[in-house]
C-alpha cells in the first residue's frame, strides 16, 4: 500500500491487532521515506455481486427470492430444508468467489440449475424448462446432458 503523505511505494507494518470481534485488522504502518505514520483496517470482502438481469437493469442479489426459486421448483418434493439452505450458500460462496462485483442472472441460474440436479431430478427439470425455455424437446436433452458431464468433472 502507497503511503497517502509522500506516495511512496514501501510501507512497513509496526502494529497489527485485531478490532470488531475479530472481524477486522487494524494495522499501523509507518512510512519507510518520510516515517508519516497511518492507519489501515483490513476486512473479508464479504459483499455479494450485483446480479445483471436479461435486460440489462441491474440489482442488488437477493437470498430470498434465490430460496423462493429453489422452492418453487422443490414444491413437493421429498428434499429436506437442510439440503435446500446448504444448496443457497454454495450458490452465494460460489459467486461471491468469482470475485465479480456484478453477475448475469444467467449465471446465477446455471449454479441453481446444477444445485437441483443433484438435490432431485423433478426439480431440476421443472427448474430448466421454466428457465431455460426451450424450443424443443432435443435442446432440452442436449442441456441436461451437457450438465451431466459438468457434474461428472
Ligand atoms: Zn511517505
Amino acid at each position: 500500500m502507497h503511503c497517502p503523505f509522500c506516495g511512496a511505494i514501501d510501507t512497513k507494518v509496526i502494529d497489527s491487532r485485531l478490532v470488531s470481534e475479530g472481524n477486522h485488522v487494524r494495522r499501523r504502518r509507518e512510512c519507510t521515506n518520510c516515517k508519516e505514520r497511518f492507519t489501515t483496517y483490513e476486512s473479508a470482502e464479504l459483499v455479494m455481486p450485483r446480479i445483471i438481469k436479461q435486460d440489462g437493469i441491474r440489482e442488488p442479489f437477493n437470498e430470498d427470492k434465490l430460496l423462493a426459486g429453489l422452492n418453487k421448483a422443490l414444491e413437493k418434493r421429498p428434499v429436506n430444508i437442510e439440503r435446500v439452505e446448504e444448496a443457497v450458500n454454495r450458490i452465494k460462496a460460489t459467486l461471491r468467489a468469482t470475485g465479480e462485483r456484478e453477475i448475469q442472472s444467467r449465471d446465477v441460474g446455471e449454479q441453481v440449475m446444477k444445485e437441483l440436479r443433484g438435490l432431485d431430478e423433478v426439480a431440476f427439470v421443472r427448474f430448466a424448462s421454466v428457465y431455460r425455455s426451450f424450443k424443443d424437446l432435443n435442446e432440452f436433452r442436449e442441456e441436461i446432458d451437457r450438465l451431466s458431464k459438468d457434474t461428472s468433472n
